[in-house]
């Protein structure tokens, strides 16, 4: 469950509490998740599903979601569903407030109609490049075009027409009729219908006209009560457009849009367009490859909804652009799971040890804590025998200064077990690579017997070998190699600036017995490696692990290193 506390205060709950305080909300706050069908989620739309939908439960107010599907030529069923399932594994609801900018398709149709006859919209017969040259330039006022004071009835039968599918695609648009020498290039005539032959994929061929993104957004909005229209600052000059459409269709409701700053995360892209090219491009495995910031990809990748919303809460709204660190949003994960995962052991590249003194054939069941955060967790029991594996760059024939593992003559700890010295290494005889190792082990150090408060430098995790259950495991790095890959100076393409390495597959691991049986999405902390969870390629055959993230924590250096470093990076 998401909690009902408020957020930290940020500018839009302040003016949002102003606006309910001056009574401008009428009886509830409402707001709204807009995604365009095109794509799936990432975790940029996270923080706008967190903001909107937090902001309604805060205020005990509403948040629906609207599908913005105005673009039949992108949109697509498949993301549909993908998107409400992100949305309601992310922690929210929208209850029985499931919209589609289609659904006000006649709606939109008639507030145009209205305009047309109000001498408010012009049908334009310029062609795409004549509106583009006449629109002139930020420095330079636009023309009007010679069809601007075509009369109205001349207008709306074009207009009906255009409805009718008897012109080509292209052949005429309709206009709002504002400013062509406005200082703000949104105001200079934008053109709020055009005609595209193409099937949506909930109307059909229905319609042959569509409205603008700057037309439908905020009729959609007001059609459906929405109080506060959030949105990111590339539609900051897009306002006083937003404003002037329902000023002229004189509605009801009039929204108040207020915008925010996008979240940019470093050493990932976050453009649906961008993402869409690497799925295609075969860059990545699909939509849900953990190495991409899509919220299906963090989920296999083992993130929980609880620290995606509290990365959203560190982070906060602002009215800045910035780049927020991986490091913290790693942080959040690593902050959820060590409450929550439980402790296992699992070997990923694994090294023969025998305990030459140990007797063949008997086994011993050792007490092992599942998670030292949260003694309601329980112990269990894993079972030890006289031969194990052990990580094998926990041994070091010739080990350097500070290397406290496993060593020629040397003891450890097997953690959970017995305290065992290294009495011989073999080799393979014709490559020289160590095979196996060969330890005695002191049965007097059994852990949580008396004895057993020996001290040694090291405690290594383990696998009973008889025991041990073979898995894969798919080590993560940051897919791109560029803090800013999107940063596109110099004619630079993201895609030059990918990770060849980003994926590692270790396939003879080996997992303690306990994991049998473990549920895709199960997520665990093995033992001195990191959080790992169970990819839904697993099944009853093999295992497959996904690294969530390891235990190095760079986000704690980062904090430690500047003093007062405010979390809340983006305010
Ligand atoms: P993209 O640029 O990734 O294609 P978009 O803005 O076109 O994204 P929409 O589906 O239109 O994607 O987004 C739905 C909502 O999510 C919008 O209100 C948008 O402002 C918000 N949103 C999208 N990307 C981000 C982001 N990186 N940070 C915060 N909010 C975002
Ligand atoms: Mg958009």
């Amino acid at each position: 469950m998401v909690s009902d506390s408020p957020s930290s205060t940020d500018f839009i709950r302040t003016i949002v509490a102003q606006d309910v305080k001056a009574g401008k909300c009428g009886e509830k706050v409402h707001t709204r998740f807009p995604p365009e069908p095109n794509g799936y989620l990432h975790i940029g739309h996270a923080k706008s599903i967190c903001l909107n939908f937090g902001l309604a439960r805060e205020t005990q107010g509403l948040c629906n979601l609207r599908f913005d599907d105005t673009n039949p030529s992108t949109e697509d069923e498949e993301y549909i569903a993908a998107i409400q399932d992100d949305v309601r594994w992310l922690g929210f609801d929208w209850g029985n407030r499931l919209y589609h900018a289609s659904d006000y398709f006649e709606q939109l149709y008639q507030f145009a109609v209205r305009l047309i006859q109000q001498g408010k919209a012009y049908i334009d017969s310029l062609t795409a490049d004549e509106i583009r040259a006449y629109r002139g330039t930020l420095t330079h006022p636009g023309k009007d075009s010679p069809y601007r004071n075509r009369p109205v009835e001349e207008n709306l039968n074009l207009f009906t027409h255009m409805r009718r599918g008897e012109f080509p695609d292209g052949a005429h648009v309709l206009r709002a009729k504002i400013d062509m020498a406005s200082p703000n290039m949104n105001l200079r005539d934008p053109t709020l219908y055009r005609i595209r032959r193409a099937v949506h994929y909930r109307t059909g061929t229905t319609w042959c006209v569509y409205p603008t993104y700057d037309f439908a957004h905020p009729l959609s909005d007001s059609i459906e009560g929405i109080t506060h229209s959030l949105c990111t600052l590339e539609f900051e000059d897009h306002r006083p457009l937003y404003d002037w459409v329902l000023n002229a269709c004189e509605v009801m409701c009039h929204s108040r849009q207020i915008e925010f700053a996008r979240l940019n995360l470093s050493y990932t892209v976050m453009s649906k367009r961008k993402l869409l090219q690497l799925v295609n491009e075969g860059h990545v495995r699909g939509w849900d490859d953990p190495r991409l910031p899509t919220l299906k990809g963090l989920r296999r990748r083992g993130y929980t909804p609880e620290s995606i919303r509290s990365f959203c809460e560190w982070i906060g709204v602002a009215k800045r652009d910035g780049i927020v660190e991986m490091a913290l949003l790693e942080h959040a994960i690593r902050d959820d799971l060590n409450r929550r995962a439980p402790r296992v052991m699992a070997v990923l590249r694994p090294l023969r040890l025998v305990i030459v003194n140990f007797p063949e054939g008997h086994v011993e069941e050792m007490d092992a804590v599942n998670n030292p955060e949260d003694a309601g967790m329980g112990t269990r029991k894993v079972p030890f025998s006289r031969e194990v594996y052990i990580e094998s760059e926990d041994f070091r024939e010739d080990p350097p200064k500070k290397f406290f593992r496993l060593a020629p003559g040397r003891e450890v700890r097997l953690r959970y077990a017995y305290i065992v010295q290294c009495v011989k290494v073999v080799k393979d005889e014709q490559t020289g690579e160590v095979i196996e190792i060969q330890c005695t082990y002191d049965p007097q150090t059994r852990s949580g017997s008396l004895q057993s408060s020996r001290k040694v430098k090291g405690t290594l995790h383990w696998v009973s070998a008889p025991h041990a259950v073979p898995a894969e495991v798919r080590l993560y790095h940051p897919l791109f190699q560029e803090a800013n890959p999107s940063d596109e100076k110099n004619g630079h393409d993201f895609r030059s600036a990918l990770n060849p390495n980003s994926l590692d597959i270790v396939t003879s691991c080996y997992v303690e017995q306990s994991l049998i049986g473990a549920k895709p999405f199960a997520w665990y902390q093995f033992e001195r490696q990191g959080y790992f969870c169970v990819d839904p390629d697993s099944n009853e055959n093999k295992l497959v692990f996904n690294r969530t993230v390891s235990l190095r924590d760079s986000w704690a250096k980062i904090e430690k290193s500047t003093k007062n470093v405010d979390k809340n990076v983006d305010k």
